[in-house]
C-alpha cells in the first residue's frame, strides 16, 4: 500500500466520522468510495465507524460484472454496485458518497425532486436535484436508475432510499452532501408554509455560470464538518 492510498484510506474514515458528527448520517447506512488507478476504495459492509483502521477500507475492481472482485478483511458495502457502475461511467468522478440524511430522504420517500427553489441547487450541476426511480439496493437496476438521475448532475435523491453526491474530489463529494442535506431541509420547510417560488431558467443559468467559476476552487468545509482541531 503507497502513501497516497494510505492517506486515501484514512481520509475515508475521517469523512465517515465528519457525516455522523454533523448529523447527516445514522449509524453505518452511509457508504462512501474514493477511486484509486483501476479500482476503488470503499467502506466495508456493517463495521462500525469508530472501528475502522485504514486496512479495514476494502478494494473493489473498477471491472463490470455482477459479482464484486474485491480484497480486503470484510466484504464491500452491501451498495457497492452503484459506487462502482458510477466511477464506471462518469470518468470525472473521483468519490461518492452514500447516504440517508432525514430530509433528503424524507423528499425521497415522497418521490420528489428538488427544483429551482434556490440558487444553490445550481451547485449540482443543473435546474433541479432529480429523484431516481426505486429499485432494490445492491442491484443493477438501482445502478441504472441512479445514473439516468444524474445525467449532467452531481447529485440525486433516490425514492423510498435516500441520496448520492459526487464529486472530484472526496471532500467536494461530502461538501455537496451537506450542502444537499440543508438546501431539502429548507425546501421542506418552505413547502410547509406554501408554494416556493421557483427561480426562472435565466436565473438558475447565471447561477450555474457563477458556480463553474467556483467549481475551479476548493469549497470551503462547511462549518459543521470543520475539524475542531487546531491546526499549525
Ligand atoms: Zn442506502
Amino acid at each position: 500500500m503507497n502513501s497516497q492510498e494510505t492517506s486515501s484510506r484514512q481520509a475515508i474514515i475521517e469523512a465517515c466520522l465528519r457525516m455522523n458528527a454533523a448529523g447527516i448520517n445514522q449509524g453505518t447506512s452511509g457508504n462512501i468510495s474514493v477511486r484509486q488507478q483501476d479500482y476503488l476504495l470503499i467502506t466495508p459492509s456493517g463495521i462500525a465507524y469508530e472501528q475502522l483502521q485504514p486496512e479495514s477500507i476494502t478494494c473493489l475492481a473498477l471491472q463490470p460484472g455482477a459479482v464484486p472482485q474485491w480484497q480486503g478483511p470484510y466484504p464491500p458495502s452491501s451498495e457497492w454496485r452503484f459506487h462502482r457502475d458510477i466511477m464506471l461511467a462518469r470518468p470525472e468522478v473521483h468519490a461518492v458518497v452514500h447516504l440517508h440524511p432525514v430530509f433528503c430522504t424524507a423528499l425521497a420517500l415522497n418521490r420528489r425532486a428538488i427544483p429551482a427553489c434556490h440558487y444553490m441547487v445550481a451547485a449540482f450541476g443543473g435546474e433541479d436535484v432529480r429523484c431516481a426511480g426505486y429499485a432494490l439496493f445492491g442491484t443493477a437496476e438501482l445502478s441504472q436508475q441512479v445514473l439516468e438521475a444524474l445525467t449532467a448532475r452531481t447529485a440525486c435523491l433516490m425514492a423510498n432510499h435516500g441520496m448520492i453526491t459526487l464529486g472530484e474530489s472526496l471532500e467536494k463529494a461530502l461538501w455537496r452532501a451537506v450542502e444537499l442535506e440543508a438546501l431539502a431541509k429548507q425546501y421542506v420547510h418552505a413547502l410547509q408554509l406554501g408554494t416556493p417560488v421557483l427561480l426562472s431558467a435565466a436565473e438558475i443559468a447565471a447561477a450555474l455560470r457563477q458556480f463553474v467559476g467556483y467549481g475551479l476552487q476548493t469549497p470551503p468545509i462547511p462549518q459543521a464538518l470543520a475539524s475542531n482541531e487546531t491546526r499549525d
